[in-house]
């Protein structure tokens, strides 16, 4: 049997569809995708890493690569292929001396900020504890802390990774800098990270603030939100949304399940600063919500999003956020599914997300807000109104887009949106990279930039 060969040659362990982890083995994020591969190898080092994907290749199967399981395109499975499921490698190192943290290919952001935590350090990592280190990494990394540090890509030192041809290769600014390169947003296409070096910073506590009001008196704090942020320092961050009342601890109990527009704000810093650098939302009297300092690596796990539903995720980078934006914003998310577990999201970037533009593949990091909607809900029957949506909150902040993307927040939408989440320039240095690591475009499961073509010899 083909499974019993990879068995035999593997100190992880290979599941197939006969053994009772495999379902939970295939489970995502987004419950509605149902891919079936042939086998999940569940990798226990590096060269089991190189195993598997050799033995992939000989053997003619399609490949994916797993972490988190987050990313909503399913893209991390494969039908009737080879999974290479990294989640045994999550073994996080803290050096709190020169404030690195070494992390396993596997790890999930629960791991990474627990561990640096007890020594009041951190790094920009996403805004949800169980999203896969290596796949929101890869393709950037938007988190609370970016515009203070950059984006979570921003603080790689280093890379190791297993390219197509089953090298391990380091990846730095003095080893194949052109490859590291494209590992700060070029994602899942140039190989698999099996760990990353990041930079730490001092972050211990934060103040994390999260107000609420009906959806009706969105607009007016929706504008409150952008100014505040127009001043704002750069250790301030956070997003404004449409969704529904979470529970009681967070909302009053007519809230609770209804319409809602919430402001959140982490920062850096003591509540009595915080306090007043939101005094411009507070006069609006919030009817619900906290302002609470907390440990950073707390606030981490605070949001995190219900597994399970089904998803459905768009996004586009804005230049401004003028009033009638925020009219289009307010309107459109009248059509949201209420109650859901969706979010209709504005992200305020700028500060050191804006000074890192030119330094990676990613398209127009100097957007003033990135828009991003979240349509997560239950039950197939819901699917087409929840799409709809999306498309046309899409079409309702069209006017202000950049035209480019963030490929970590959209879901298949083709290869022209591939194109605009790096730009041209950009998208062709990839190619050509992908060209030198993976030019048989082994790794072509996430938003694939396919291997430039080489010259025909006369
Ligand atoms: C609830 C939720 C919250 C999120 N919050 C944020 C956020 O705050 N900021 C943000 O930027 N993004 C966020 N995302 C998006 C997230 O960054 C992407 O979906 C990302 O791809 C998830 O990575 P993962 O490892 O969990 O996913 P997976 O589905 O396991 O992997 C996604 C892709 O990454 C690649 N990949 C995975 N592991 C490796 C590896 N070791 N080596 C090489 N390639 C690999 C593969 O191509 C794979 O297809 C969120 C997603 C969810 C569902």
């Amino acid at each position: 049997m083909i499974s019993r060969a990879l068995r035999d040659q593997l100190d992880g362990r290979v599941l197939t569809s006969g053994d009772v982890e495999y379902d939970e083995a295939r489970g995502l994020f987004n419950g509605a995708i149902d891919i079936r591969p042939s086998m999940i190898a569940q990798c226990a080092h590096a060269r089991d890493v190189r195993t598997a994907l050799t033995f992939a290749r000989d053997g003619g199967l399609p490949i994916a690569v797993r972490s988190g399981g987050h990313g909503v395109t399913g893209a991390c499975l494969v039908e009737d292929g080879l999974v290479i499921d990294m989640r045994m490698l999550g073994a996080v190192t803290v050096d709190p001396v020169a404030r690195t943290a070494t992390v396993g290919g596997g790890a999930l952001w629960t791991h990474v900020d627990r561990a640096c935590q007890p020594h009041g350090l951190a790094t920009t990592g996403g805004r949800a504890s169980t999203t896969g280190v290596a796949g929101l990494t890869l393709g950037g990394g938007s988190g609370w802390l970016e515009r203070a540090y950059g984006l979570t890509s921003d603080n790689l030192l280093s890379v190791d990774l297993v390219t197509a041809a089953g090298e391990l290769v380091t990846a730095s600014t003095t080893e194949h800098p052109d490859l590291f390169w494209a590992l700060h947003g070029g994602g899942g296409n140039f190989g698999i990270a099996t760990s990353f070096t990041f930079r730490l910073h001092p972050v211990e506590r934060v103040t994390a603030v999260l107000l609420l009001w009906p959806a009706d008196r969105g607009r007016q704090a929706a504008g409150r939100f952008r100014d505040v942020f127009a001043e704002a320092p750069d250790h301030a961050g956070g997003a404004m949304l449409f969704l529904t009342g979470p529970p009681r601890q967070f909302a009053p109990a007519e809230l609770a399940g209804r319409h809602c527009f919430g402001a959140l704000v982490t920062y850096l810093g003591p509540e009595d600063e915080a306090r007043r650098l939101i005094a411009p939302l507070l006069e609006l009297d919030p009817p619900g919500g906290l302002i609470a300092e907390m440990p950073y690596a707390d606030l981490q796990s605070a949001l995190d999003d219900p597994p399970g539903m089904r998803n459905h995720w768009s996004s586009d980078y804005l230049a401004a956020l003028p009033d009638a934006a925020l009219d289009a914003y307010r309107a459109s998310a009248e059509r949201m599914i209420v109650p859901s577990a969706s979010q209709y999201q504005l992200v305020p970037w700028g500060g050191a997300v804006a000074r890192g533009a030119g330094t990676s593949p990613m398209a127009d990091r100097e957007a003033a807000w990135v828009v991003h909607q979240v349509g997560m809900w239950e039950g197939a029957e819901n699917d087409e109104r929840g799409r709809e949506w999306v498309r046309q909150t899409r079409d309702a902040m069209r006017p202000w887009t950049t035209g480019a993307t963030y490929l970590n927040f959209i879901g298949d939408e083709g290869a022209d949106r591939v194109l605009a989440g790096f730009g041209p320039a950009n998208h062709a240095r990839l190619s050509a990279i992908k060209a030198e690591y993976d030019p048989d475009n082994v790794f072509n499961r996430w938003h694939n930039v396919p291997p430039k073509q080489r010259p025909v010899p006369a």
